[in-house]
């Protein structure tokens, strides 16, 4: 845990009592704060008094006694309206931040020689940070790795000048860290997703760029240039840092593209270093190039000589969940994909494989299948299950044949069985929902934890790989 100190003896209101807010409420009140802590939830409340923390009636309280509100990320700071407790710092004139300002300060008064790094976009956040870390620590560094994925920023290793902290960051965190100044950043992609609580793409798109606004003059900043906001992002970036571009398909001047699944790190349009991703099933894909370029550039930023970088990629079990290869029956492939919960996201994963046993379905998103038409013809079927069975039976008609399964386990078994009997060299079992889960599980970790204990329990699986980090 790192301990704040910076707010000693003051009074400070933390509100949003999950991981990361009980996290803060900790680090502070270590560090000599008078926290007191909140929740619209009851449940949360009652929980974060059972665990010792003062839970007082925020709501009622007059926020003018306190020096600062700190907001969980998941808690509306302007979109689609400010939280009522943001009003009410507004109001007493008190300021507004998350944890990771609260880590950023700590570490300006007591982490000298510690490096950050700080990843953010709409997708490939939590992959491309997982990779980085690894980089950095197969090649001996030593990492921190949190955030937006795995521990809260508040809960990682205390500074030490060797350190180098390796964090995801949402838009919503960004949002909430003025002070944003790391090292080396990278923002991979801007989408429209979430503009629930951006608002417009320009105003998401220009939350984003602020990872950049601070980047100091020996910094790096990684930048995909691979759409259209990003772009103008990169082509406005001012300062004396090095910006390294990241692109899939097409050439860049100074930074690190992927062609064909080989990464190439170019400096003044030369090329001056590559590695090859071929065989490595953590990142097939494009969007994984994606990832893996602009881990590539990050790695590179601090320090590390392409055979270090070649390595560390070579050893990457990735994330769980995310295109996880499972185990293997024979040639038959199993792929553990259950965070994808929209056609998107199934997108990636149907492009990344040929004869594909697609087990998808749960509960339907908006638009439920379409834009997947153009993958159809690599899945030989699909087994559909959850609420949306009988609704995507009829949006695959007779483009895919498929069968409607109901529940996971059957999907498994008789998906297992078909693949089985394919001439293909590596037919690909591929649970890629398109569908949240929650009609039939908690949550997509335990839909994906499902599908891995069917897989392992079919005669003659052999797991692929070792587990990788959760999310
Ligand atoms: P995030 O942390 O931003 O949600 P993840 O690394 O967890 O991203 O990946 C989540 C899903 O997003 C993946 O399963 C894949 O479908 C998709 N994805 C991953 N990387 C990219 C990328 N660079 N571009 C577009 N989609 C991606």
């Amino acid at each position: 845990m790192i301990p704040v100190t910076i707010f000693a003896g003051s009074e400070v209101a933390v509100v949003g009592a999950g991981l990361s807010g009980l996290a803060t409420a900790r680090a502070l009140d270590v560090g000599g704060a008078n926290v007191v802590v909140w929740d619209d939830k009851l449940k949360a409340r009652d929980e974060a008094e059972a665990a010792g923390f003062a839970v007082r009636d925020l709501p009622a309280a007059d926020f003018s006694k306190f020096d600062a509100l700190v907001l969980a990320p998941g808690i509306p700071l302007t979109h689609p309206e400010p939280h009522w407790s943001v009003r009410k710092a507004k109001g007493a004139g008190i300021e507004v931040i998350g944890d990771v300002e609260l880590f950023l300060r700590e570490r300006a008064k007591s982490g000298a020689g510690s490096k950050v790094i700080a990843i953010t976009g709409t997708n490939g956040k939590s992959t491309t940070t997982a990779l980085a870390a690894h980089l950095l620590d197969t090649a001996g560094k030593q990492v921190a790795l949190g955030g937006n994925i795995g521990k809260a920023v508040l809960d990682l290793q205390s500074f030490t000048p060797d350190m180098t902290y390796v964090l995801e960051l949402s838009s919503y965190q960004i949002d909430l860290t003025p002070s944003l100044a790391p090292d080396a950043a990278a923002l991979l992609n801007v989408t429209p997703d979430h503009l629930d609580r951006h608002g417009t793409l320009q105003n998401y798109a220009a939350v984003k760029a602020r990872i950049f606004a601070q980047v100091p003059p020996d910094g790096t900043a990684v930048i995909g240039v691979d759409d259209e906001s990003c772009r103008a992002i990169a082509d406005d970036l001012r300062g004396s840092f090095a910006v390294k571009r990241i692109a899939v398909g097409h050439a860049v001047e100074d930074g690190v593209w992927a062609k064909d699944g080989v990464l190439l790190e170019m400096e003044g349009g030369q090329e001056v270093g590559r590695a090859d991703l071929a065989g490595i099933g953590s990142l097939r894909g494009a969007h994984n190039w994606q990832n893996a370029a602009a881990a590539y550039a990050l790695a590179r930023a601090m320090g590390l000589d392409g055979a270090a970088i070649q390595q560390g990629l070579k050893s990457f079990v990735g994330l769980a969940h995310r295109m996880e290869q499972v185990a293997r029956v024979g040639n038959v492939l199993f792929v553990n994909d259950s965070k994808a919960t929209n056609a998107d996201a199934a997108g990636k994963a149907l492009g990344s494989f040929d004869d594909i046993y697609w087990i998808v379905g749960g509960r339907a998103k908006d638009g439920g299948l379409a834009g997947l038409e153009a993958f159809y013809p690599k899945i030989t079927r699909a087994y559909l299950i959850g609420e949306a069975a009988e609704d995507f039976a009829h949006q695959l008609g007779d483009a895919v044949p498929h069968v409607v399964c109901g529940t996971l386990d059957r999907a498994v078994t008789d998906a297992a069985r078909d693949a089985g009997g394919s001439d293909a060299s590596e037919p690909v079992v591929l649970l890629s929902p398109a569908s949240a889960s929650f009609d039939q599980f908690d949550n997509f970790a335990k839909r994906g934890d499902a599908f891995r204990e069917l897989v392992l329990g079919l005669d003659g699986a052999t797991s692929v790989t070792q587990r990788g980090k959760a999310a």
